[in-house]
């Protein structure tokens, strides 16, 4: 039964009745010569004075004085307001929805669409009027004008009870206290959560709330919200089984009522008079407030007040014995009741189809989200992905050169190992058994092609004598010495060996017997001539060398050395610091 206060109190604040108590309806000077100021004085008398309001309309209209763009859309939303009143949604809607999408005024779009919300409400189009209903709560952060959040508020508010979303109400509601525009009263906001608790079954009629409501909007000089107001509060008695003070109070306001003789209030008044006596067994008292319910109703309408009344309609014909006129009237009541509920649920569902709808639509962008994220995660799984086999490929990039390192050190240190067994330590050049073993092959090679090829044997002269006189470290020195002498002198295909103390071996591949003697005549003549400095002292020393040439003892390395060994002895015989060649050992002349 109380639920049909919240459409009440729809009617009566949705349609911009929060403005009215602010701007008030003082006499306007009714001259255009400010259109902003004017068009908000018009705006403010709407629901006061609603013929000054047509006048003033009409005059803005007829003087059709240069509007600014923002003032077209001022004056459009108060036509638009205007054939809402009169009853011309369909075209009131198409101008609403206009200056939502055009007009690009923050404030005229929130209030204009708070008004379609409101038409489509009492228009039974409740799936719109949630949907705008969601809008404008989206929007309300960037409504900083106070009156029209103001206004939003209200509407959504009161839309919420109509939703049965009475928790919702009841937020709005507060959010209204707390944000009341200058000159504004509390009057308002608090009539509509007190409705709004009362929808959800919160109030008695000793509720604080209730009782500081009606103080409110009495001392606000708001009847018609004291009205309202008070009306809840017979309500509230007639369902706390407290009949006779329902009778009390609607008494007590019902020549207020009647002389503002707002229709919703008149036909409350008289419902609750019909039920209170019903309850009192006052039957034709009863009856007459029912069927006065009915004679202020329509026809075809459908309504919790109408189906109240055809409730103690019927009750009281029972208790009379009209079994006949009883039924009638609870077919008619049952029928209400049906349709009211019918509606009451088309409200509920449409507004739990559009949260729905809302939901999807935020399961939806956050399934959406989600796939992006896995899509992310996937991207920086294939980033790592690409890491990891670029870290494995510098790992098999690394583990490869240390092994090619590692091969070229086992081979640098076997080569070393190789060489350490080709050299002679202390003079670097090829020891003994190389020495023999290279010469061999060299002398193999030049048979091969019939070449010529000199050894040369050379012994230092008086080497001893060196040693004991300057010490052995100046007798290496010399060995040194005379190895890079020898060198200066000889080409990269040439073997130079140390075969023994102070004994060398040179052979000379692809060279003739006289190339081989001037060879070994310059390293015999480079040695003479270059002493070392032996501790400080000038050490001049010589050698004696032998040559033997292919050409006569042919390509046995034996037999090489030991033609080229009687050479050289003979050349130290014949008084050191010499060559002599195989030739000359058998009387052939020297090179
Ligand atoms: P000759 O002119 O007749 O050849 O006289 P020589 O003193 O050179 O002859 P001998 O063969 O008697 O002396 C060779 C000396 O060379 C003996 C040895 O102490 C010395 N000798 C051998 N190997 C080395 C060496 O590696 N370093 C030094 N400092 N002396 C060495
Ligand atoms: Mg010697
Ligand atoms: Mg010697």
């Amino acid at each position: 039964m109380h639920r049909q206060w919240h459409r009440v109190l729809l009617r009566l604040a949705s349609a911009g009745m929060v403005a009215c108590a602010l701007l008030g309806t003082a006499n306007a000077v009714e001259v255009v010569s400010d259109p902003t100021a004017f068009l908000e004085q018009t705006e403010g008398v709407r629901t006061t004075d609603h013929p000054r309001f047509l006048r003033m309309l009409a005059q803005i209209h007829d003087e059709a004085p240069e509007l600014t763009s923002a003032q077209r859309w001022y004056l459009r939303y108060l036509d638009a307001w205007q054939l809402a009143f009169e009853g011309d949604t369909s075209k009131a809607n198409a101008m609403l929805r206009d200056i939502m999408d055009h007009s690009g005024d923050v404030t005229l779009q929130a209030k204009a669409t708070a008004l379609l919300m409101h038409n489509y409400g009492l228009g039974n189009r409740y799936e719109d009027a949630f949907g705008l209903a969601n809008q404008l709560a989206s929007d309300l952060p960037s409504i900083s004008d106070r009156l029209a959040r103001f206004t939003v508020l209200s509407n959504l508010s009161q839309l919420m009870m109509f939703a049965e979303q009475s928790d919702l109400a009841i937020k709005y509601a507060r959010m209204m206290e707390d944000s009341l525009p200058p000159g504004e009263s509390l009057c308002n906001p608090l009539s509509i959560e007190v409705a709004a608790l009362n929808n959800s079954g919160k109030l008695t009629s000793s509720s604080q709330k209730l009782l500081e409501a009606i103080d409110t909007c009495t001392a606000a000089g708001q009847p018609v919200f004291a009205e309202t107001l008070m009306l809840i509060k017979g309500d509230l008695y007639l369902s706390e089984d407290q009949p006779a003070k329902t009778l009390e109070l609607i008494h007590r306001i019902l020549p207020g009522i009647n002389a503002n003789g707002y229709y919703s209030h008149m036909r409350a008044a008289q419902v609750q008079l019909g039920q209170a006596y019903e309850k009192l067994s006052d039957d034709n008292n009863a009856r007459k407030a029912a069927l006065a319910v009915l004679s202020m109703s329509g026809q075809d309408e459908v309504s919790q007040w109408v189906r109240n009344a055809y409730e103690v309609l019927y009750k009281v014909e029972k208790k009379r014995g009209n079994a006949a006129a009883s039924l009638a009237y609870y077919e008619h009541f049952v029928a209400q009741d049906k349709g009211y509920l019918n509606d009451v649920s088309a409200r509920s569902l449409a507004y739990a189809t559009v949260q729905q709808h809302l939901l999807a639509q935020r399961l939806e962008a956050e399934g959406l989200s989600k796939q992006n994220n896995i899509l992310r995660l996937q991207q920086q799984l294939d980033t790592k992905a690409v890491e990891t086999s670029r870290l494995y490929i510098a790992f098999l990039i690394m583990l490869m050169v240390s092994i090619v390192f590692w091969l070229f050190r086992i081979k640098r240190s076997q080569l070393r190992f190789k060489m350490l067994s080709y050299q002679d330590s202390l003079t670097g050049i090829y020891n003994h058994q190389h020495f023999v073993s290279e010469a061999d092959r060299v002398l193999h090679q030049t048979e091969r092609k019939s070449g010529a090829a000199c050894l040369i044997s050379i012994d230092l002269d008086h080497f001893k004598l060196i040693n004991d006189t300057h010490g052995h470290a100046v007798g290496d020195v010399v060995l040194r010495h005379t190895v890079a002498l020898c060198r200066r002198q000889l080409r990269p295909t040439d073997l130079f060996g140390r075969l023994g103390g102070e004994e060398f071996g040179i052979l000379l591949p692809d060279c003739t017997r006289e190339q081989g003697v001037a060879i070994a005549d310059r390293i015999r003549a480079a040695i003479e001539s270059t002493p070392v400095d032996g501790d400080g002292r000038l050490v001049t020393f010589s050698a004696s060398i032998g040559l033997a040439s292919t050409d006569s003892s042919g390509y046995e390395l034996g037999l090489l050395r030991k033609e080229a060994d009687a050479a050289l002895y003979r050349a130290k015989r014949t008084g050191r610091n010499r060559v002599i060649a195989d030739t000359e050992l058998h009387g052939m002349a020297r090179a």
